[in-house]
């Protein structure tokens, strides 16, 4: 059904995925240098995807925000919206006609139910879960239901959710070890195919991955319960999951998760102010135990004996102090 991917498992491929619903953060930043950094330092391949499914949440100007940012964070790819390659289209609205064709395989298998339930979680479904948006577990109300019931129910709103009963599933993260999930206990049915019709995050991220030759996945560990679901549709479809390195969230001094809150830890307001991108490069790769100071570097120059291991397992916190160091007018060393 899918394209195959165009290149073979013994080339690292990773992906750096935006979704263009505001501006990236600092603890973005961090987590693309490393997904980059992990895939380069072994001679792989980078792709950039955007992730726009989410469609009341896209903002039009931050997609190309975006691109400028991981362009000026020295950060190149291969393959993506602007430079083309073998497995376009690169921007999630432009493929969806692959995502309905994996929700038709998924209801030819059972592995998927119609569910009337109307959730938040069911509206919320197009974008990834960051952390506090996970909900609490489905309990399964229409489980009972086959595809075919969605006959019955023609006219009324319903999503498709995947099916997880009894599953357990482990696997070794790249910077967290080895996880083990419940996942019929603890994270429940998810929803694959949302209310308005439209495809939820967890199947086209999936999809997206298989098809592009994905054989690892970097981000925010705040994903980390979606790994267990997305590994979930990997095994229905007959796949090798890639692998999963899960990198801990830069939060405040409060312990949250960097967000508006916490003042404007935009690249962008960095790009603006004229800061270099060594000085922050420098400082993610010492909060990372890269390298033992804060001083600049370039992004390339830590290609060389970077090793994913050094990285912590804890959040990074960022002080107020961090900022006002990272703002500092650029002539200032
Ligand atoms: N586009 C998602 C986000 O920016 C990332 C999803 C992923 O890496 O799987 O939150």
């Amino acid at each position: 059904m899918m394209a195959t991917p165009a290149y073979p498992r013994t080339v690292p491929v990773g992906r750096l995925a935006p979704s263009p619903t505001g501006a990236q953060h600092v603890g973005n930043a961090r987590t693309y240098l490393l997904a980059w950094l992990s895939i380069r330092s072994r001679g792989g391949r980078v792709l950039l995807r955007i992730e726009d499914i989410d469609s009341p949440r896209i903002k039009p100007w931050a997609t190309q925000q975006a691109i400028d940012d991981l362009a000026w964070l020295g950060l190149d790819w291969d393959e993506g919206p602007d430079l083309g390659g073998p497995h376009g289209p690169y921007i999630q609205t432009e493929r969806l006609a692959s995502y309905t064709e994996a929700l038709q395989r998924l209801q030819a298998m059972e592995a998927v139910y119609p569910c009337r339930c109307t959730r938040a979680d069911v509206a919320a479904a197009a974008s990834a879960p960051h952390v506090g948006q996970e909900g609490p577990v489905y309990p399964g109300t229409c489980a009972g239901r086959t595809a075919n019931d969605a006959r019955d129910l023609a006219g009324q709103p319903y999503c498709w959710r995947f099916r997880t009963a009894g599953t357990v599933d482990e696997f070794a993260d790249g910077i967290l070890g080895d996880r083990v999930c419940d996942v019929g206990r603890d994270l429940g049915d998810f929803v694959v195919w949302k209310t308005d019709g439209g495809p939820a995050y967890q199947l086209a991220v999936v999809l997206d991955d298989q098809a592009m030759g994905v054989t690892e996945v970097c981000r925010g560990d705040d994903l980390l319960p979606s790994a267990h679901r997305q590994r979930l549709l990997y095994r229905a479809f007959g796949w090798t999951p890639p692998e999963f390195v899960h990198v801990p969230l830069v939060v405040g001094p409060d312990g949250r998760r960097l967000a508006k809150r916490h003042g404007d830890t935009r690249i962008a307001l960095l790009r603006e102010r004229g800061v270099p991108a060594e000085r922050l490069i420098g400082f993610l790769a010492w909060s990372c135990g890269l390298r033992p100071t804060r001083e600049p570097i370039a992004a390339r120059r830590l290609l060389p004996d970077f090793d994913i291991r050094t990285v912590p397992a804890e959040p990074f916190v960022m002080a107020d102090a961090d900022w006002k160091w990272l703002l500092r007018p650029a002539a200032e060393t």
